[in-house]
């Protein structure tokens, strides 16, 4: 059986990024910063498709845990809107047709 007691003996401390309360076995641990910061600055890997035409490959964009959420966001709203060429020239131009698949 377990006895969970261990939140009042609980040492905090503050985040020397962003000043919040964490735990100091955190930093033993060997963790520098918060929860919160630490999800922050964590890298994605986002699989982007580059080229034109025949020529197009996957590349591997690496960004942080924020740009990834703005890429993520960006990407749902282009989903439904008819895009300009924006972004980099040599993304996807010319016609073609987006396909839903969300049924
Ligand atoms: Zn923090």
């Amino acid at each position: 059986m377990y006895q969970t007691k261990t939140m009042e003996k609980l040492e905090m401390m503050e985040c020397p990024q962003c000043g919040n309360p964490m735990p100091v076995k955190r930093r033993e641990l060997g963790y520098h910063v918060c929860v919160n910061c630490s999800t922050v600055s964590a890298k994605r890997g986002v699989p982007v498709m580059r080229g034109t035409g025949d020529h197009t490959w996957v590349d591997l964009e690496v960004m942080t845990q924020e740009q990834f959420e703005r890429y993520e966001e960006m990407e749902n709203k282009t989903k439904s809107e008819i895009r300009p060429n924006k972004q980099n020239k040599d993304n996807l131009q010319g016609p073609f047709t987006i396909v839903e698949t969300d049924n």
